[in-house]
C-alpha cells in the first residue's frame, strides 16, 4: 500500500467517523473498527481506496444485476444525461419512463397492467398498501381497512412498511407508532412452527393465514407477502405451494394480494420474478432493488386494471391517488432500467443463470461439514447460511458473539464482501458472476466460517480451562 493512499484512507475514514451516521449500524462499533472505503468497481468486483479488490458477494446489498459498469447501462445513463437528468412526473411525462412501463408490462405476471413509479422499495410497498386501502373505499367496501402480513416479513423502513413488518428486532421499538396489522405464522421451514418437515407437513403453516382470513374476511383489504423468500429475516426460503395456496385464499375471500418482489425480482430466484416461478399473479406488485441493474434509486408498484379503474371518476369526486415523490420516475434511473432489461434479452441472462445456480448448489453442499452450519437455504442466486451453536438443538449464537459479523470480517481479509443478517451469512452475487467466481465465493465463505468456528472453539476451551 502506497503512503499517499494510506494517508488518503485515514483522512476519509476520520471525516466519515466525524460526520456520518450509517444505516443499520451500531455507530459505537463503527467508530472503533476499521472499515472499507470503496472507490470504484468493475464487473463483479469492488476496489477500495487502497486499490485492493473484492468480489461483490451481496450485489451491493441485493441490487447489482449484470455487474458494475456494464457498458450498455453506462452508455444509457450517459445518453440520458446528455438530454435531461430530471424532469417532474407530476403533470408531465418523458420517454424513458414510458419505454420502461411498456417493457415492464411485457415481463410482468399476467393481469398486471399499470405502473406507478417511486424511488425505493419501502415506498413501493407503501404505495401498494395505500392503493389497496383506497381501492376498497371507492368500491364501497369501507370495512376493508386491515392488512394481513407474516411473521419474519420485511417490507421496508417507512412507517407504513414497518407496520406490516414482522421482524421484532427492527420493528418492535416502533410498535406504538404503527397501524395494527394482522400477522400470520411464517413459513420458516428450519424452525417450523408445527415442528414438521416439507412436504409431509402439507404446508400446515398456511393454516394460520387461512384462519385469520376466514375470521376477518370482511375486514382485510390485502395480504402482503415476500414471494418464495423472506429475505431480510435471513433468506427464509419456502415452498411455492405456500404462495399458490395463499393466492387461492385471497381469490376465495376477495382479498387483494400484494407481492413484494423488491428483493426477489429481476432474476434473483432464477426466474424474472418469484411469482412467475410459482405460477402466481398478484393484484399489486412492488419492485425496486434490481430494477435499474443496481445503478440508481427507482421503484415501481404494478397494479391490475381493476385496481386502476376504481380510481377513475369526475375530477371533483377526488378519487385521485394523492401520492407522489419529488424524484418519481427519475429519467436517468428509468434509462438505466430499460438498458438493464435490454441486457437481460441480449445476454440471455436468465437462461445462462441456470447452470450457475446448479453450480452454486453443488458447491454449497460442502458447508455441511462444518458443525456450526445449521441450515443452508437457496432459492436461485439467493443464499442464507444459518449458523448455530448446536446443530441438534438449533441453539442460536448469542448476539454478543457477533458470529455473522466475524465471518464477514474474515471473508473481507480474503477479498470477498459479504453482509450478514444476524447469525445468517447471506450470499447474493450479481447474476453476472462467473463459474470461477462462484467457486471462489463459496470457498472463501467456507474458509471464513471454519476459521471463526475454530477460534470460537479454542476461546471457549480457554475460558473452560480458566
Ligand atoms: C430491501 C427491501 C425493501 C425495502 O427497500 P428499500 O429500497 O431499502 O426501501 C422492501 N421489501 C423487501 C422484500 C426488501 O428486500
Amino acid at each position: 500500500m502506497k503512503r499517499t493512499s494510506r494517508l488518503r484512507y485515514s483522512r476519509l475514514a476520520a471525516a466519515d467517523r466525524r460526520h456520518i451516521w450509517h444505516p443499520f449500524t451500531q455507530m459505537r462499533d463503527w467508530e472503533r473498527e476499521p472499515f472499507l472505503v470503496i472507490e470504484r468497481a468493475r464487473g463483479n468486483h469492488l476496489y477500495d481506496v487502497n486499490g485492493k479488490r473484492y468480489l461483490d458477494g451481496v450485489s451491493s446489498l441485493w441490487v447489482t444485476v449484470h455487474g458494475h459498469r456494464h457498458p450498455r447501462i453506462d452508455a444509457a445513463v450517459r445518453n440520458q444525461l446528455a438530454r435531461v437528468a430530471h424532469t417532474t412526473f407530476l403533470g408531465l411525462t418523458h420517454p424513458p419512463a414510458i419505454e420502461l412501463a411498456r417493457r415492464l408490462m411485457r415481463i410482468a405476471p399476467r393481469g398486471l397492467s399499470r405502473v406507478f413509479y417511486s424511488d425505493n422499495g419501502s415506498t413501493a410497498v407503501e404505495v401498494a398498501l395505500k392503493m389497496a386501502f383506497q381501492h376498497w373505499r371507492q368500491r364501497g367496501e369501507k370495512h376493508r381497512t386491515r392488512f394481513l402480513s407474516f411473521r419474519n416479513s420485511y417490507h421496508g423502513d417507512t412507517i407504513g412498511s414497518v407496520s406490516v413488518g414482522g421482524i421484532g428486532l427492527f420493528h418492535g421499538v416502533f410498535r406504538p407508532l404503527l397501524f395494527d396489522a394482522l400477522f400470520a405464522e411464517s413459513p420458516y421451514c428450519y424452525r417450523c412452527p408445527a415442528k414438521k418437515s416439507y412436504p409431509a407437513c402439507g404446508i400446515e403453516c398456511l393454516g394460520s393465514a387461512e384462519s385469520l382470513m376466514r375470521k376477518r374476511r370482511r375486514e382485510i383489504a390485502a395480504v402482503v407477502v415476500e414471494p418464495l423468500v423472506q429475505a431480510a429475516a435471513g433468506m427464509l426460503v419456502y415452498p411455492s405451494e405456500f404462495l399458490r395456496g395463499l393466492r387461492d385464499l385471497c381469490t376465495k375471500h376477495g382479498i387483494l394480494l400484494i407481492a413484494d418482489e423488491v428483493a426477489t425480482g429481476f432474476g434473483r430466484t432464477g426466474a424474472m420474478f418469484a411469482c412467475e416461478k410459482a405460477g402466481v399473479s398478484p393484484d399489486l406488485m412492488a419492485l425496486a432493488k434490481g430494477i435499474t441493474g443496481g445503478y440508481l434509486p427507482l421503484a415501481a408498484t404494478l397494479a391490475t386494471e381493476e385496481v386502476y379503474e376504481s380510481f377513475k371518476g369526475r375530477h371533483e369526486e377526488f378519487r385521485t391517488f394523492f401520492h407522489g415523490h419529488t424524484y418519481t420516475a427519475n429519467p436517468l434511473a428509468c434509462a438505466s432500467a430499460v438498458a438493464s432489461l435490454d441486457v437481460f434479452e441480449e445476454e440471455k441472462t436468465i437462461e445462462r443463470l441456470q447452470p450457475k445456480i446448479a453450480r452454486l448448489r453443488k458447491r454449497l453442499a460442502r458447508l455441511r461439514e462444518i458443525a456450526i452450519v445449521g441450515d443452508i437455504r437457496q432459492e436461485g442466486m439467493m443464499v442464507g447460511i444459518e449458523l448455530v451453536k448446536n446443530r441438534r438443538t438449533k441453539t442460536p449464537h448469542p448476539p454478543k458473539e457477533r458470529i455473522g459479523h466475524r465471518v464477514i470480517l474474515d471473508a473481507r481479509k480474503r477479498g470477498v464482501i459479504l453482509r450478514p443478517l444476524g447469525n445468517v451469512i447471506v450470499l447474493m452475487p450479481p447474476l453476472s458472476i462467473t463459474p470461477r467466481e462462484i467457486d471462489r465465493l463459496v470457498d472463501v465463505t467456507i474458509e471464513s466460517i471454519a476459521a471463526v468456528s475454530r477460534r470460537n472453539i479454542s476461546s471457549s476451551a480457554i475460558s473452560n480451562a480458566n
